[in-house]
């Protein structure tokens, strides 16, 4: 099993997603896969892509959903809403897949927090996928190896890029700007005051993982008309069976 360091009040670099704004257009997930795939973890496969049992390494997955006021169903059509979600390592402080990592591969970062495999060091148990409670890890079958997100190391640090480019693949292609990058351990962060000023919150906290990535919940919608079709007023806090907006993603990461 593998250790993690010892907490420290340092830098934590990670993600903040605004589930208001973004419009699962996916390309964040393909501008991830481009730049990892001629990277630090290189390359990310695809085999089948066609088949009815498609493999593929992607870091970063978007998922869509509707969402009502009554999850059970029996709400007004009216209220439904639709919600991009997307999915990548939350670079946990309390990484249960770097604790049960049997050989060291996996491993986080005192300096950044940001949690990385050693490929050279896998065996491909998965483990650590069985222990991700966010299914965060990629297993790449064809090089029997466990990967996943790095927030682009290989970009953040590059000092042969511009300053504004320092950042995830992810962030820099974003174009409804839903994606933010920086440092969640300093409270005066760009990043921080926009979860405090949003009401970031981190997935599941119940796991105790710690993530260090916020995602920002979707606003209430006014009444009246929007597209063409008539908003109720109903927050995604209204709309999720318990715990508000932690309950609506605590239930589809579940199901
Ligand atoms: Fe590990 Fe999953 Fe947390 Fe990422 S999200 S650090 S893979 S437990
Ligand atoms: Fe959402 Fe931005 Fe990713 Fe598009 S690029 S799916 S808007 S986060």
């Amino acid at each position: 099993m593998t250790s993690l360091p010892k907490a420290s009040p340092g830098t934590r670099l990670g993600l903040v997603i605004d589930l208001d704004i973004c419009v699962g257009c996916h390309a964040c997930a393909v501008n991830c896969k481009e730049w990892n795939t001629g990277g630090y973890h290189a390359p990310l496969t695809d085999e089948r892509p066609y088949d009815a049992d498609p493999i593929g390494v992607w870091f970063n997955r978007i998922h869509t959903y509707e969402v009502t006021s009554d999850v059970s169903g029996a709400s007004d059509p009216a209220d439904a809403r639709v919600v991009h979600f997307p999915r990548s390592c939350l670079h946990c402080e309390d990484a249960p897949c770097v604790t049960v990592c049997p050989t060291g591969a996996s491993y986080k970062r005192a300096a950044d927090g940001i949690v990385l495999v050693e490929e050279s060091r896998c065996i491909g148990c998965k483990l650590c996928s069985w222990a991700c409670p966010y299914g965060a890890r990629e297993y790449d079958g064809a090089e029997g190896v466990m990967k996943k997100c790095t927030l682009c190391i290989d970009r953040i640090y590059n000092e042969a890029f511009e300053e504004i480019d320092r950042v995830p693949a992810c962030v820099s292609t974003c174009p409804a700007t839903a994606r933010h990058f920086g440092d969640l351990g300093d409270p005066d962060s760009e990043v921080s005051k926009l979860v405090a000023a949003r009401g970031g919150v981190e997935l599941m906290p119940e796991m105790k993982t710690e993530p260090v990535n916020r995602y920002l919940p979707p606003r209430p919608r006014r009444d009246g008309v929007a597209g063409g079709a008539a908003i109720g007023a109903s927050s995604l806090e209204d709309a999720a069976p318990e715990g508000g907006f932690l309950g609506w993603l605590d239930k589809l990461l579940s199901d």
